[in-house]
């Protein structure tokens, strides 16, 4: 009998986690398995603002995939998929490589929606991965290098788009990355200015009313201007226009309004719902055979009206069960089904301050920071056990690279 093939795309959240399962779980023979991903390195996408503001190493953030994996039984190939034929069981790469599969799991993760707002997609600075968070970085530097020479303002005017949860991320970095940079470039600080616009009324919606007023004050503590209800109506490579009327002069506005699923998602001839692939309780595509879906690019339903968030903890709770139930399925075995269990969300402010919700108790301050710590590690651990987290923590950021 032929040796069935696996294969995975994505070597995100998802992906590597669903393949550290097939690893533990598979007999040596059973399956030949393939992880896809575009880069042969792995990015910790929860910490992109680090990058984006410059306040954590690259080799942090972004992990060698063959490094991660353990055994031999998992086959890495560095490609970016471009379409799957599902009939022929085929998926096709730019290199124009065609992987064959028995088995496939999607777990592309999300793209940024920027809601055909005009100049966005092309002007602003997207959180999305490591190469457009590092692209944050050097235009920062670049600013300031340039403000050297013009003393153009809006050249030190930096605009984040969105304070949910990844704006106040990025936000918070930027706090602490801002005032080093000044020292750098010998600048002094007050010429530099952050500005947080947000459609809605409050900013961390859907946070408790606690973590807001604390965040609320942190930012005025450090002179971040927030402008809630404020639409943005277009920008352009120098200049924000906002529905009040106000046009902001500046150079960089890193866009966190909105995730969605990978684009590519929409090229797969495959039913999408708010730009996600709809996935049954055994997390496997409807209406087509062997096919499962993880993660940001799976629209996985909580209950009867609404959707599982696009997050690391659910993309990891379901790569946990989608490794065994790919097993299972090979192995014409009973599937189980996704059940999650919400742990909590801690939103970083910077390194040494957060706020969030964790099992239920209310959380802000250094001791929200220390446990944001804590489900950083554990995913660490997940990945690589002890031995990751130890490397990892010995990494320290160089100046300015
Ligand atoms: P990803 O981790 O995005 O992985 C997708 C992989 O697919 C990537 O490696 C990508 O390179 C690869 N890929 C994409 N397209 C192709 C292609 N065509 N061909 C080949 N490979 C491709 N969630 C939390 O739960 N807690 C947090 O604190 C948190 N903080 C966040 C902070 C930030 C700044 C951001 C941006 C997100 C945060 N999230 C958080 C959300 C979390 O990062 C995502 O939900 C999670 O990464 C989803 O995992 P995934 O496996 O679906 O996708």
């Amino acid at each position: 009998m032929k040796t069935p093939k696996i294969v995975i795309l994505g070597a995100g959240y998802g992906g590597l986690i669903t393949s550290r399962q097939l690893e533990k779980s598979l007999s040596d023979g059973e399956a030949e398995v393939t992880l896809i991903n575009k880069h042969d390195y792995h990015y910790i996408s929860t910490q992109l603002h680090k990058t984006g503001a410059g306040t954590a190493s690259d080799d942090k953030i972004a992990l060698h995939i063959p490094n991660l994996l353990k055994t031999n039984k998992i086959h890495f190939k560095k490609g970016t998929v471009q379409n799957v034929d599902f009939g022929k069981k085929k998926v096709y790469l730019d290199s124009g490589d065609k992987i064959e599969y028995d088995y496939l799991l999607i777990s592309l993760g999300f793209d940024v929606a920027t809601f055909d707002i005009p100049g966005v997609e092309e002007n602003a600075f997207k959180i999305k991965s490591f190469q457009s968070t590092k692209a944050i970085y050097n235009h920062i530097l670049r600013q300031f290098a340039a403000y050297k020479i013009d003393s153009d303002p809006s050249r030190l005017t930096f605009a984040v788009a969105g304070a949910g949860f990844t704006g106040i991320e990025m936000v918070g970095e930027l706090i602490e990355a801002l005032p080093n940079l000044c020292r750098a470039y010998d600048i002094p600080f007050s010429k530099t200015r952050i500005i947080t616009i947000e459609a809605c009324p409050t900013i961390l919606p859907g946070f408790d009313q606690e973590a807001i007023d604390f965040t609320t004050t942190y930012f005025k503590k450090n002179n971040v201007e927030l402008m809630t209800s404020t639409k943005i109506r277009k920008c352009s490579p120098t200049s924000i226009d906002l529905d009040n009327g106000e046009v902001l002069p500046s150079k960089t506005l890193i866009w966190a309004a909105g995730v969605r699923g990978n684009f590519l998602l929409e090229k797969l001839n495959l039913p999408i719902s708010r730009g996600r692939i709809p996935v049954d309780e055994f997390l496997r595509v409807k209406g087509v055979e062997n096919v499962f879906c993880i993660g940001d690019a799976a629209l996985c339903m909580k209950d009867e009206k609404n959707a599982l968030p696009p997050t690391a903890q659910v993309a990891l709770q379901q790569a946990v069960l989608c490794g065994p139930n790919m097993i299972a399925s090979l192995r014409g075995e009973p599937l189980k089904p996704f059940m999650y269990h919400h742990k909590g969300t801690v939103a970083s402010i910077g390194n040494k301050v957060a706020v969030g919700k964790v099992f239920g108790l209310k959380i802000s301050g250094s001791f929200a920071a220390l446990m944001k710590q804590v489900i950083e590690a554990r995913y660490l651990l997940m990945l690589g056990g002890p031995s990751l987290i130890i490397k990892q923590l010995l990494k320290i950021k160089k100046p300015y690279t």
